[in-house]
């Protein structure tokens, strides 16, 4: 039997962990250092349950990636069966907020981007989404204004506020809710500000939303 993979709220509540869904393309200055193109709608893809990775834990990548990036990210909460909903039904089913690590193996996402082939392998490997505690949706009044952001050994690498993103939060979840349905547990990676880049064995993450909660990971070699 897997271990139970539980969310962790900053009240002490746990909730046992549902689908991850992640967004890509949301900040326009990570699109411009990409090189990738704006799209008409948000850009899903989805990790497995085995990427998840409590506060204080490990990013382990696999053997055959070799360049290992961070995309800092906000990450939501649902708390509701939602399906087909509107964007403020959506804002309702909101029940916390988090700062996660979409770790992402880049030079096998390179190389399935240029073959059309699934980013699965890049981005839904075994620890590849680091989730930090998850603060209630009431304790955080003002999302737009809150920093999200990231620094590896100390030096910040990554820092921007909720309003720069091209599809707010309720607004993906609305979106996200016209294709699945959402359940209590599930978390959405809200995609990443610019600032992407590598990290190596050895490295300490920590990433941090605003006031709110804080995130401290490691990077470690893949056993041989
Ligand atoms: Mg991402």
């Amino acid at each position: 039997m897997p271990h139970q993979r539980l969310l962790e709220f900053t009240t002490g509540e746990r909730v046992p962990l549902g689908t991850i869904y992640c967004i890509g393309r949301n900040y326009a200055d990570h699109i411009r250092e990409m090189h990738a193109a704006r799209e008409e709608e948000p850009v899903v893809f989805l990790k497995s349950p085995c990427a998840y990775v409590p506060d204080g834990g490990t990013i382990v990548p696999p053997r055959m990636g070799h360049v290992l990036h961070h995309e800092v990210e906000i990450v939501a909460v649902i708390g509701a069966v939602i399906h087909r909903v509107t964007t403020e039904q959506a804002q309702h089913a909101i029940v916390g907020y988090g700062v996660g690590i979409d770790a992402t193996l880049r030079d096998v996402q390179q190389h399935a981007k240029e073959r059309g082939l699934p980013w699965e392998k890049a981005k839904a490997f075994a620890t590849s989404a680091p989730i930090s505690r998850i603060i209630p949706s009431a304790a955080i009044p003002a999302l737009e204004e809150t920093e999200v952001g990231l620094m590896v050994n100390g030096q910040v690498r990554q820092q921007a506020v909720a309003k720069q993103m091209i599809w707010s939060v309720p607004e993906l979840v609305m979106y996200l809710s016209q294709w699945f349905i959402l359940e209590p547990g599930d978390v959405i990676f809200t995609g990443t500000p610019a600032g992407v880049g590598p990290l190596v064995p050895g490295d300490r993450v920590y990433a941090w939303l605003g006031e709110h909660v804080t995130l401290h990971v490691t990077v470690e070699h893949p056993p041989a």
